[in-house]
């Protein structure tokens, strides 16, 4: 054995190098924890938190019932009953909306599935519960969660929303009716 090593071996010399850090970090010691709940961490401005149902300015829905958060969501998490706005045959509302968020991923793929930005996702978080099942929302508590977390809503656009409008392809370019 060399002397090097030798010597390196007498003053325990890995572990000295390992203690390093240590010592660094115990001599610029500041703390790092928080109280939590008195005190909570900012988060990212594009956290996905709970879910929540939005509306518009004048207080009425925004979803149009077309289960495309449905079809979108990997975990089977959303059902929706969709029904005919009554009067109004050519326009759907969701008469039901439940969210199991028991098996949410928090993907947010139902949000961007969502033609007319029904859905958001909150910064909420302090969602433990004791009863899995106080997990299982309805309609007027996703709405509930959407009015809180979402105090400054869009303004209802008199006809369609732009995204729906971009879609319905079929009444673009055909000519006017004559009377
Ligand atoms: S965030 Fe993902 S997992 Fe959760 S409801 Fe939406 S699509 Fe489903
Ligand atoms: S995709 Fe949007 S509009 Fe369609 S059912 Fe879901 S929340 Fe409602």
């Amino acid at each position: 054995m060399k002397i090097k090593e030798w010597l390196k071996t007498l003053i325990f010399y890995e572990i000295l190098i390992g203690m390093k850090q240590t010592m660094q970090h115990l001599l610029r010691y500041r703390p790092i924890t928080l109280e939590y709940p008195h005190i909570k961490k900012p988060l990212p401005s594009n956290y996905r938190g709970m879910l929540a149902l939005l509306k518009y300015d004048d207080d009425t829905e925004k979803c149009v019932g077309c289960d495309l958060c449905e079809a979108a969501c990997p975990s089977r998490v959303i059902r929706v009953v969709s029904a005919e706005v009554p009067g109004e045959p050519t326009k759907r509302f969701a008469k039901e909306y439940y969210m199991d968020m028991t098996r949410c991923l928090f993907c947010g793929m139902c949000v961007q599935a969502c033609p007319v930005d029904a859905l958001g996702m909150t910064q909420e978080y302090e969602w433990a519960v004791y009863d899995k099942r106080n997990l299982q929302l309805n309609k007027e508590q996703l709405l509930a969660i959407g009015d809180r977390a979402f105090p400054v809503k869009e303004k209802r656009l008199e006809f369609q929303h732009p995204n729906v409008a971009y879609f319905n392809v079929s009444f673009k370019d055909i000519p006017e009716k004559e009377f």
